[in-house]
């Protein structure tokens, strides 16, 4: 299988055994007592393995709080001597990364505001160049996976190899549950390409509020992602930051403890029978592209009828009547009728687009 990144893998630089790697943390730091005391709840819990907490804050609106910048990097470095736990923060610009690589903080993320601007990532590569320090690359605010690609593309080719890819969900302009909308395919997908690259899920930017976090979390287990990010604060309703999606220590214990963790493979026998199904799907599948092919065929014979009849290609009447027949198919079936509806749109979408190229043929 072709590789995106030349990477170390991650249980080599950050062993977190069989258990899905979890980093938590608050928002911000705040002060040094809120830090060392969420740190030191943190530390009891096995999985956690590294602790999070932004110095320097992008914030949506000015004059809000933005950080207490430096004087943080102390704290971090404390949190690590007294707790054993790795340090992780935000950098966004070639300052921040001198900065943390000078005070010897243990990972770095890029945060969504700052991989959505190839110029800034670049910079920010061509600050880490020559340091070996893990970093992190959370997905860009827009649904894109070519840039949140093209941004891990250009932290690799300055050289860094310990690298992680954080899914914390995208702006969605539709009614959403969530603060930013998981869009579980575009992960999935960039694990498809890139199988090698670690993904990290960032429930608390998902959710944006902490009644989901659970169902994210097993989600993301389920999908087989490397690990979690989850916003933890000793007092949440005192945040200064993303008030609303932070849980206390004892919330993330017992959401952890909560998680059904599922083996990637299972006995002999168990993957007999898996084999055998997967070349049920493999074969069913198949029929289904040599049957779509053969719709296709179909729909070139009648967009050449149409032409030879000058009769045009979109008719509505009938398009409304398959819509209508396929759905009620469908749902008795038991399809979804979401799933059906979304099928039929791109199938005739397609069709149209055949049929177009069908009348602008010369020949
Ligand atoms: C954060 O992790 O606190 C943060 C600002 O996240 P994001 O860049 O995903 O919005
Ligand atoms: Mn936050």
């Amino acid at each position: 299988m072709e590789h995106c990144f030349d990477i170390d893998p991650m249980n080599q630089w950050l062993p977190c055994g069989d258990k899905p790697c979890v980093i938590a943390g608050p928002c911000s730091a705040e002060s040094e007592e809120q830090v060392m005391e969420t740190a030191r709840e943190l530390a009891k819990i096995p999985m956690v393995k590294v602790f999070r907490a932004g110095l320097w804050k992008p914030r949506t609106r000015p004059s809000t709080f933005e950080g207490v910048g430096d004087a943080g990097l102390d704290w971090l470095i404390r949190v690590k001597q007294e707790t054993g736990l790795k340090i992780t923060t935000e950098v966004a610009n070639p300052v921040h990364v001198e900065k943390v690589l000078k005070a010897g903080i243990d990972m770095v993320w890029l945060g969504a505001r700052t991989v959505v601007n190839p110029f800034s990532v670049q910079e920010i590569a061509e600050a880490l160049k020559g340091s070996e320090i893990p970093v992190m690359v959370k997905n860009p605010l827009n649904p894109d996976l070519t840039t949140w690609m093209g941004a891990l593309e250009r932290i690799n080719r300055a050289g860094i190899k310990k690298m992680v890819a954080i899914h914390r969900g995208f702006s969605f302009y539709k009614h959403s549950p969530y603060r930013n909308d998981p869009m579980w395919e575009i992960p999935i997908e960039l694990k498809r390409l890139c199988p090698e690259l670690p993904v990290i899920v960032d429930p608390s930017h998902i959710c944006g509020k902490t009644d989901l976090l659970h169902v994210i979390a097993q989600r993301a287990i389920d999908l087989e992602m490397n690990g979690l990010m989850i916003e933890v604060h000793i007092r949440p309703k005192d945040a200064l930051t993303d008030k609303q999606q932070q849980i206390t220590p004892v919330h993330l214990s017992g959401l952890l403890f909560g998680l059904i963790l599922r083996k990637t493979s299972g006995n002999a026998e168990f993957q007999n029978l898996l084999e055998e199904l997967r070349s049920e799907i493999d074969k069913i599948d198949q029929q289904l592209i040599d049957i779509i092919a053969q719709r296709m065929s179909i729909v070139d014979q009648i967009g050449h009828y149409k032409r030879e009849n000058k009769i045009t290609i979109l008719q509505l009447k009938r398009w409304n009547q398959i819509f209508r027949e396929r759905i009620e198919n469908g749902e008795e079936l038991g399809l979804n009728r979401e799933f059906i509806m979304k099928l039929l749109e791109i199938v005739h979408q397609e069709s149209i687009q055949r049929q177009i190229n069908v009348m602008n043929d010369n020949d």
